[in-house]
């Protein structure tokens, strides 16, 4: 394995190096004590009264038990949006680091960035998904590969991240918000081989619950720990780990899953047989990015005067292009018949 606390000491902004964070009372005392007179609390039941841990113990064994990672190993944060910019508040120097990013991505990576003061070199993705070189001519303190990508749809074989990982100066942070719909492997099994690398995963696709705004990071200890440090201290609210204790049911995502990567076949061979498609993209999530043949804003608008909403991507592109999530059965019948009556 390779030699860790060099790598954190370079990577961790200068300031934050060893730095403790808040302690919460519930950080303090590990067993519930009898009376709890330690935090300020109404001490009248409403069911809510109370402060939640701030990493409770149920959800994170139920996450690292599913994601196969040691307890110590995950972070739970406010969705992986969170979790991104948690990364970033933790590494990037104002002014003066860079994070390189491959688009057309996931748009909070130079979101977050920008708002960090942080320069955000782009490397673009070629479109046979063959991935850049990531050493640059300027380094990058963090790197962002997003696997399968948001929105092209196209997923990174692990060793080709391997060789990535290998050329990496910086943080490698593999966002897989998408992972259950793809048969790639996931970077998590690298995890102990390489400091540098912090995995994303989210409960807001497969699993059905964006509502409950839960994601994880997954790394080494050290990462998790410093990460956690930074954090607000309480990321989980009492409801949402309620929600979360009646939801999560990994049986029933994996039947979903399969019945969405089913119906996104039968889509993209709908699609690819209207005038108006160019080009539908091999798709590992649950979307498909269809390039047009004619412009994409007034097929929008379009479809949206026909209560269909979909997403305009052609900005990202250079060419007309949208990204459509896979729906219910009925919901993607009503999209193709009547897309078939758009004439541009
Ligand atoms: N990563 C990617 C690639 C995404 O597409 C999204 C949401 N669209 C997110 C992260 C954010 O997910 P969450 O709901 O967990 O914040």
């Amino acid at each position: 394995m390779t030699e860790v606390k060099p790598l954190i000491d370079e990577l961790i902004r200068p300031e934050l190096r060893g730095f403790r964070g808040y302690s919460s009372s519930r950080d303090e005392v590990e067993e519930a004590p009898e009376i709890r007179l330690d935090a300020n609390e109404n001490p009248f039941p409403s069911g809510y009264n109370r402060y939640p841990d701030p990493q409770p113990s149920s959800i994170v064994e139920k996450l690292s038990g599913y994601y196969g990672v040691e307890s110590d190993q995950l972070l739970v944060t406010r969705g992986s949006d969170e979790a991104i910019d948690t990364i970033l508040r933790l590494v990037g120097q104002p002014g003066k680091d860079a994070v390189r990013i491959f688009p057309p991505t996931y748009g909070m990576y130079s979101v977050s960035a920008q708002i960090q003061g942080l320069e955000v070199i782009e490397s673009p993705l070629e479109m046979d998904f063959r991935w850049p070189n990531i050493r640059g001519e300027k380094p990058a303190k963090v790197t962002f590969l997003c696997s399968p990508n948001n929105p092209t749809g196209g997923s990174i074989p692990l060793d080709r991240l391997r060789e990535l990982l290998d050329q990496s100066e910086g943080i490698v942070v593999v966002d897989e918000a998408y992972a259950e719909f793809s048969d790639e492997a996931s970077a998590v099994e690298l995890i102990a081989e390489y400091p540098q690398l912090l995995v994303l995963r989210t409960l807001s696709k497969a699993f059905g619950l964006a509502g409950l705004r839960i994601g994880v990071i997954l790394g080494q200890k050290f990462w998790i720990e410093a990460l956690q440090s930074i954090l607000a201290p309480y990321p989980i609210p009492t409801p949402v780990l309620e929600a979360f204790l009646r939801q999560f049911d990994p049986d029933r995502m994996k039947v979903e899953v399969m019945e969405i990567v089913g119906l996104r076949q039968r889509l993209k061979e709908e699609l690819r047989s209207l005038d108006t498609v160019e080009e539908v993209l091999p798709s590992e999530g649950n979307f498909l990015l269809v390039r047009l043949r004619c412009e994409a804003e007034p097929l929008r608008g379009f479809l949206l005067e026909r209560g269909i909403s979909i997403r305009d991507r052609s900005s990202a592109f250079g060419f007309p292009a949208v990204r459509i999530s896979i729906g219910t059965p009925l919901e993607t019948l009503k999209l193709v018949n009547e897309w078939k009556n758009y004439t541009p």
